[in-house]
């Protein structure tokens, strides 16, 4: 076990990356708090990992709200005495109207997705860092995306939050490193989890085949894709790594998009019937 002794937080740990993020840590060792805003889900992932014989509990946190980030700290001290990793994986925004470029979103959008996306880092480490000192060191894991690394237009809110996300990683692992404290991000590519699946793909076998077609590795990635990197950036075999943002994406971000786009017109026109995700 690679996490034996540690005390993990995951947000949005319920259910998709970070479901999969909780029973893995778990997996490894790690006394584990669910924080998520979906209580019954929380409940749900956590009765997995005590079937498996996993130490977890669960708090009801929303990410932007400062006092729940606080709660969530002290309860995690307070159910396993430290604290010792912290994934900042929470987010939901897509279902507040943040689509769109600087001239279609809201301020309010503009703010709610700067909230779940940054202020909840910011704070989350305020909180934390001064238990993982207390605890002889850390390691914190911030969820960032492709969308941190490369951008796309109509996402303004998104890829803005999501490369402030890679700078702030940057600028915690100095502040945090002589403290014993490790700060990294992952990128991940497409990741079809249980509510992708089932709101985007179910229907649409075609669809998830042409995203494949885009990945060099001819396939999307799964939840426990992101879950292995996390444990591995958590685990002491990463102790020279900090300040970093992995991608875990196949090799979609390697690749030249002129030879993609290439490929891409070959395969539709070999598969006219195909209907695109996008
Ligand atoms: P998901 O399946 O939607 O799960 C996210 C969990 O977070 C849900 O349980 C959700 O609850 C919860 N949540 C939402 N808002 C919250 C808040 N304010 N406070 C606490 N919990 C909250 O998400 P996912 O696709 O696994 O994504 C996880 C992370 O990976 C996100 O940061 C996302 O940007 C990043 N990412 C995902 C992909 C991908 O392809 N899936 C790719 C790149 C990056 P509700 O169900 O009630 O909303």
């Amino acid at each position: 076990m690679r996490l034996q002794d540690q005390v993990a937080i995951v947000t949005g740990g319920a259910q998709g990356i970070g479901g999969a993020t909780a029973r893995r840590l778990a997996e490894e060792g790690a006394s584990v708090l669910i924080a998520d805003i979906d209580g019954d889900a929380a409940e749900k992932n956590a009765a997995r990992i005590r079937d498996a014989g996993g130490r977890v509990t669960t708090l009801i946190v929303d990410v932007t709200r400062p006092d729940d980030l606080r709660t969530m700290v002290d309860t995690a001290v307070q159910q396993f005495g430290k604290l010792s990793i912290l994934v900042n994986n929470a987010y939901g925004g897509s279902q507040r109207g943040q689509r769109g470029g600087a001239t279609e979103v809201t301020e309010e959008a503009w703010e709610y997705g700067m909230a779940i996306m940054l202020k909840s880092i910011f704070l989350g480490a305020k909180y934390a860092v001064p238990e993982m000192q207390r605890a002889g060191g850390g390691s914190i894991v911030n969820i960032s995306s492709v969308h941190g690394l490369l951008t796309a237009p109509g996402k303004l809110v998104y890829e803005t939050g999501k490369s402030a996300i890679i700078g702030m990683t940057k600028q915690m692992a100095c502040e945090f490193g002589p403290l014993g404290i490790r700060v990294n991000a992952i990128c991940p590519g497409h990741i079809v989890t249980e509510r992708m699946q089932a709101r985007q793909w179910a229907n649409n076998p075609e669809g998830i085949h042409f995203f494949e077609q885009q990945y060099p590795v001819r396939r999307v990635g799964r939840p426990i894709d992101i879950a292995n990197a996390i444990v591995f950036l958590c685990s002491d075999e990463a102790s020279f790594i900090t300040g970093h943002a992995l991608p875990v994406d196949g090799g979609l971000t390697i690749q030249l998009q002129e030879d993609l786009g290439v490929r891409l017109a070959h395969w539709i026109l070999e598969h006219p019937q195909t209907q695109l995700p996008y």
